[in-house]
């Protein structure tokens, strides 16, 4: 192939990928592959000038708007960055700087830098006229990009009015998914039969880009702003003066971002991020760094489609390609065969993988992925590496390997499975199932139910393949020899153990509902249930009707929530539960007294002392009701830190917005004009 038709050849594919990234947000290769493509392709041009042609995608930013939303043109151009990937191109940008700056006439210029996290999301411009948010728009192509004002909107962390404004200012920043809200998402979604995102950036940029606000709300997504771009009236001389007005005036700043004097620095803070990436709760793929001095940039200015006076440091990817050894089954709660990837080992970001999840049946068949070929995986932060597609190329291979299906008998014990009409789960229907049973325990004992420390999946496993526990009812008759008797288990762990098991005990009557295992009965809806029946006999002797007066429980989980109690063995289990003497009544004022009687609330965010589970305790003890969504119903949102959508929800609807300190009065009484704290102001 000629230098020139390979130059074609990689345009077209970077088109390609650029169109399913930027438009369809459902990227079919990883970002790295991407870039070596571009790489490749900048090479060329470099070496033969005569290919360069003026729409290439080295010159373009983005990806072009698409005709579903409205365009807008944006007040000044959105652009990209360039990128370094070790300190020796870190050095290089700065001596790149000073030889420009040199030719401008400026010799010996004193660079300070701002270092931030370059957060993985997606570029929104945000123009607020007279205070009042006009208008928020993604970057499109850098010159044009969609108007997604309607979804910007409901984000609680951006501003809908701003004080003290001037006439014009527009603020720039990132808005992205948590790692939590997106894996929680990726679940929901497989539980439903719909495809998952690949990765936190696309399912951002997928429901930033809904032409539905109310399914944009759905989706919790937040901000970090980084720059006021366009202003009339406002005038800094450093990037760093911006930063303090935008945290001044209410928008989302992160705190990490450092303003720092030498390169030496800014290698360190940056190799910083790198260490840190694997603690935060949104994904970054680099840091940027800044050159401080609004003067200095202006006269450095930019270069095709990235400016000269930033830079991106970029990461190790979070995706690899590796071959597919096989799928395996595993059995959930309540008998679902999940598929899960066992992997040729790979490195990912620091970290080498052998498992990923593939969600569910369904989402293999979408995703065509077959065994014994190249995949993509890829591992973001904390969460669950997950495989994304075949490798470039694979599917349009002749003579592929079969497609895996479910198994026709349960691979743990061997009964006929069966796929019911309305799950996108194949099942094994047999409830002595041992790994169904494994799960149930686990799900017992694990961190929102009975929170019992020491007793991981391996102590479980253990502890079934040994016959001591066959039901969760015989945690609760473990002695410490028996425990001694088992590999692992020490004086002092099997003491240990035994007392967090009778500690146990005392976890209040919602999370004994949840630990249960009854299908669709969550944490929420524990504790609305124990709510509301007080006590597991008036539960137990209610009819599905009552059972669907409990808020969020509808008709039909109703009656299948009614099935499950009636079921022989969950009678047997509450009964042996009970004997046991786990807490089957509701303790505190019923909702009728209490500080929050009758009081519906909302949390949202961290509180800065609180764990959710604290609070709701609380809440509880004091006569008060905590749901999961925000209503006409609801009295107060509990707003913490990073608050998503409901915030937004509850200014709309002119729900209070309560900080953790005025929940704190409240609860002690002291009355509910004193601890409200405004939310921003109610958008007409
Ligand atoms: P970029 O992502 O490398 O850098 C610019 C962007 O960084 C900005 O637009 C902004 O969104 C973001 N950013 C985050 N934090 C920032 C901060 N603190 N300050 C300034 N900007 C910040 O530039 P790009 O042009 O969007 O690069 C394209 C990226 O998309 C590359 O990583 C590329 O691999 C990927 N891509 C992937 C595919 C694919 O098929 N997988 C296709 C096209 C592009």
């Amino acid at each position: 192939m000629s230098e020139a038709e390979r130059a074609a050849e990689l345009r077209r594919q970077l088109e390609y990928h650029s169109h399913r990234y930027y438009v369809l947000d459902d990227p079919e290769i990883g970002d790295d592959q991407y870039d070596r493509l571009l790489d490749e392709l900048r090479a060329l041009e470099r070496d033969h000038p005569e290919l360069l042609t003026p729409d290439s995608p080295t010159r373009r930013v983005g990806g072009e708007p698409v005709g579903r939303l409205e365009k807008v043109e944006h007040l000044e151009p959105m652009l990209s960055l360039g990128n370094v990937r070790s300190e020796e191109e870190l050095r290089a940008w700065v001596e790149r700087m000073r030889n420009h700056l040199a030719r401008e006439g400026i010799a010996e210029p004193r660079f300070t830098y701002v270092v931030e996290p370059k957060i993985d999301g997606l570029a929104i411009s945000l123009v607020y006229r007279e205070g009042v948010l006009e208008r928020g728009a993604t970057r499109g192509n850098g010159e044009i990009g969609e108007d997604v004002t309607h979804n910007l909107r409901t984000i609680g962390a951006i501003p809908l009015r701003v004080e003290d404004a001037p006439p014009l200012v527009e603020v720039r920043g990132e808005v992205y998914m948590s790692l939590a809200d997106f894996t929680a998402l990726n679940e929901r979604r497989a539980e439903a039969g719909e495809s998952t995102f690949m990765n936190p950036r696309n399912s951002a940029a997928g429901t930033i880009r809904q032409l539905d606000p109310a399914d944009a709300a759905k989706r919790p997504l937040s901000i970090w702003c980084y720059q006021v771009g366009v202003t009339e009236g406002l005038s800094f001389k450093a990037h760093s003066e911006g930063l303090q007005w935008l945290r001044d005036h209410g928008f989302r700043v992160n705190r990490g971002i450092k303003l720092l004097g030498s390169a030496e620095e800014v290698i360190e803070q940056c190799l910083e991020w790198e260490r840190r990436r694997g603690e935060l709760d949104f994904e970054i793929d680099g840091a940027v760094v800044k050159v401080d001095d609004l003067e200095l940039q202006r006269r450095l200015g930019s270069v095709g489609r990235d400016p000269r006076w930033a830079v991106a440091w970029k990461f190790p990817p979070t995706t690899a390609v590796t071959k597919l050894e096989k799928v395996m089954w595993n059995v959930g709660k309540f008998g679902d065969l999940r598929p899960y990837a066992v992997l040729e080992p790979v490195a990912v970001g620091g970290v080498t993988i052998k498992l990923a999840t593939l969600h569910n049946e369904e989402d293999i068949v979408r995703k065509d992925i077959r065994a014994g070929e190249e995949v993509i995986v890829v591992r973001a932060g904390d969460v669950i590496p997950q495989v994304v597609s075949p490798a470039p190329h694979v599917s349009e291979r002749s003579g592929r390997p079969p497609a895996p299906h479910p198994p026709a008998r349960c691979p743990f014990c061997d009964t006929e499975t069966f796929k019911p009409p309305d799950s996108v789960f194949t099942k094994c229907p047999n409830r002595d199932c041992p790994a169904r049973a494994w799960q149930l325990l686990k799900h017992f004992v694990s961190r929102g139910a009975m929170d019992i420390d020491g007793l991981g999946e391996k102590q479980v496993a253990l502890l079934q393949e040994r016959g001591l526990v066959r039901t969760a009812a015989d945690f609760y008759g473990l002695r410490e020899e028996q425990l001694l008797e088992l590999e692992g288990f020490g004086e002092l762990s099997a003491r240990n153990l035994v007392a967090a098991i009778e500690a146990s005990k005392g976890r209040p009557f919602a999370r004994v509902l949840f630990a249960l295992g009854i299908e669709e009965v969550g944490e929420v809806t524990g504790r609305n249930l124990a709510q509301g029946f007080r006590d597991i006999d008036a539960l137990l002797e209610a009819s599905a009707e009552q059972i669907a007066e409990i808020p969020g429980i509808g008709e039909k989980m109703a009656q299948s929530i009614r099935e499950q109690l009636d079921d022989e063995r969950m009678g047997a289990l509450i009964s042996d539960l009970r004997a046991a003497g786990l807490r089957f009544h509701e303790e505190g004022p019923p909702p009728s007294e209490g500080p929050l009687a009758g009081r519906t609330l909302v949390l949202t965010g961290s509180l800065p002392e609180w764990s959710r589970e604290e609070a709701t305790a609380q809440i509880s003890a004091a006569g008060g009701r905590v749901t999961g969504s925000v209503s006409k119903t609801t009295d107060y949102l509990v707003a913490g830190e990073s608050p998503g959508s409901k915030l937004a929800k509850a200014e709309r609807l002119g729900v209070a917005v309560l900080d953790e300190a005025a929940l704190r009065r409240l609860l002690s009484g002291a009355g509910e004009a004193a601890g409200s704290t405004d939310g921003q102001p109610v958008d007409a």
